[in-house]
């Protein structure tokens, strides 16, 4: 195996999914202790200081959402792992559907009194669209949580997957005692008070041996009996059905506690998937082709207010980056040289001397790069399935100081880049109208106007109830189109026409009428 290739197999991306407070957050942090990124957790948010930090930062963490992605790499053991982190917020899941289409795999938290939530449910519904394998990690152990056995059963039967828990918990909140694996019979003993800091838990090995005994008083015999009978009714781990999207391996514990997390971090590293293939429009891409490729994801804007620069997050899915070379920007045909691509260590950018397939790195976009472009070393590729949604929910925005308008196109503009909200400029009028798929995504646009734009907003109203981009092989029936249905016709953020509807009937009615037009409800970039 030649360097490069021995780099690939290391590499192991993923992403947390998770229903709001359940613990992504804390889990990530203590990812990060463990990935030795931060010294001490609960750093990680105060680590970029006040000054750094944007206002739209700060919004994020009074409402308690994390409306940003960023991508943490650590090495672990003998692997790099590159963690994804999504948008907690059910207003920003096109985000997190697209950093998905990013990852090898997902890691599922779920709070062990509450079980499965809707949220989760959603995002396992998009890891499913992929076969995207997922290991899944119960919190909060030191509280009180539901029968675990039950929590399994609710996993397989709400989720539709098998799930094999790996290690089991021994009692819960007051009475929580540890972590059994099932595997190498031992108890990892819990011992609260160690969760900023690495602790070396005890370990009992045996669970009839005289220390399993002495731990576990007079519940010894209940929880032997509760052990064999939690091995007969789950199912055994099976790597295969794992990378296959069949099978979970479940892990136990407590995040805030830090007590757990290790064990599963130790299980993700082991068993979780190298980089894996991915389709082009024209053919299957290996990671270990040493010709570079990738696709852009994400874009985000002002990322850093110091640099006031919009960074496209690119997953590398082939060969190499190194500073300085050269890469064909396939959608516009240009061979660009990209000499400062970045990456984020714990919110820290760095830059990047060489990334792999499998890693992220960040390309500063002037405005030419769009979500789903893809970059190659002059091949002429194109991934697929990284689609942008049409939004559901419309509003005319409109300036309080009409001298800005430039600033107000342009801040909307960068603003739709990154995918959440899209701008369309009506054919008919002047009007500027935004479009997103939740509610909170307006708020937010005004919030980054006023912040990094300096442009006070406000919205208004407006009959427009659904968005279809258009777009037709029949040249002369398209012209037709347009020119009967002009006020109707707007074009988006990136120009492209797009189909403004005030009713559901009324876009019906034009679907019919135009048989020769497409309507499209996603546009794959
Ligand atoms: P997120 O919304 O999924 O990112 O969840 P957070 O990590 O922000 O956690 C939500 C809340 O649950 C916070 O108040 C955490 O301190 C708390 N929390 C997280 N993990 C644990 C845990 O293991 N035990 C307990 N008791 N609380 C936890």
């Amino acid at each position: 195996m030649s360097q490069f290739q021995a780099d690939v197999a290391k590499r192991r991306t993923f992403a947390i999914i998770s229903h709001p407070d359940a613990g992504k957050t804390t889990v990530t942090e203590k990812l990060l202790l463990l990935g030795q990124l931060i010294q001490m957790a609960g750093s990680v948010k105060g680590k970029r200081g006040p000054h750094a930090r944007s206002d739209w930062m700060s919004m994020e963490q009074e409402r308690g959402i994390s409306v940003t992605s960023s991508v943490m790499q650590f090495p672990y053991h003998d692997r790099m792992v590159n963690l994804l982190d999504t948008p907690g917020h059910e207003d920003f899941s096109e985000d997190t559907y697209r950093v998905l289409t990013a990852v090898d795999s997902a890691l599922m938290v779920i709070d062990g009194a509450k079980g499965v939530e809707d949220r989760t449910i959603k995002l396992m519904n998009v890891c499913r669209l992929r076969d995207t394998p997922i290991l899944s990690f119960i919190n909060k152990l030191d509280r009180d949580i539901r029968d675990p056995i039950e929590v399994m059963d609710e996993i397989e039967s709400v989720l539709d997957i098998a799930a094999a828990p790996i290690n089991w918990p021994i009692g819960s909140g007051q009475l929580f005692k540890g972590i059994y694996n099932l595997y190498t019979d031992t108890i990892t003993v819990y011992e609260g008070g160690h969760g900023h800091t690495l602790h070396d838990f005890r370990e009992i090995k045996g669970l009839d041996s005289a220390e399993a005994g002495e731990l576990l008083g007079d519940d010894a015999d209940d929880v032997r009996d509760e052990i064999e009978l939690v091995r007969g009714a789950t199912h055994e781990f099976d790597l295969d059905a794992y990378l296959a999207g069949k099978l979970t391996p479940v892990f136990f514990g407590t995040a805030l506690s830090n007590f757990g997390v290790k064990e599963m971090l130790d299980g993700f590293v082991e068993y979780a998937p190298e980089p894996r293939a991915r389709a082009t429009e024209t053919r299957t891409v290996e990671p270990k082709e040493t010709a570079f490729s990738g696709f852009i994801f994400k874009i985000q804007a002002n990322m850093d207010p110091k640099h006031r620069d919009r960074i496209a997050f690119m997953r590398v899915c082939s060969g190499s980056y190194s500073k300085g070379m050269k890469m064909r920007h396939v959608r516009i045909g240009k061979d660009v040289k990209i000499a400062d691509a970045v990456t984020f260590l714990a919110g820290d950018r760095e830059q990047v001397i060489e990334a792999v397939s499998g890693d992220i790195i960040g390309l500063h976009n002037h405005g030419t790069i769009q979500i789903g472009d893809t970059f190659t070393e002059g091949e002429e590729l194109k991934y697929t399935g990284i689609p942008n949604f049409a939004p559901e929910l419309f509003r005319r925005i409109r300036l309080k100081d009409p001298l800005k308008t430039k600033q107000l196109q342009k801040g909307l503009q960068q603003l739709s880049e990154e995918g959440s909200t899209q701008v369309f400029f009506p054919q008919h009028n002047n009007d500027i109208i935004v479009g997103a798929v939740g509610v909170l995504q307006f708020e937010v646009v005004a919030y980054r106007l006023k912040d990094e734009y300096k442009v006070d907003a406000i919205y208004e109203p407006i009959n427009v109830a659904m968005a279809r981009w258009v777009d037709s092989k029949d040249a002369k029936k398209f012209e037709e189109f347009k020119r009967k249905c002009y006020e109707n016709l707007a074009l988006d953020g990136s120009g492209h026409l797009t189909y403004l509807a005030p009713t559901r009937v009324n876009l019906s009615l034009a679907e019919e009428r135009y048989p020769e037009v497409k309507f499209r409800a996603t546009r794959e970039h």
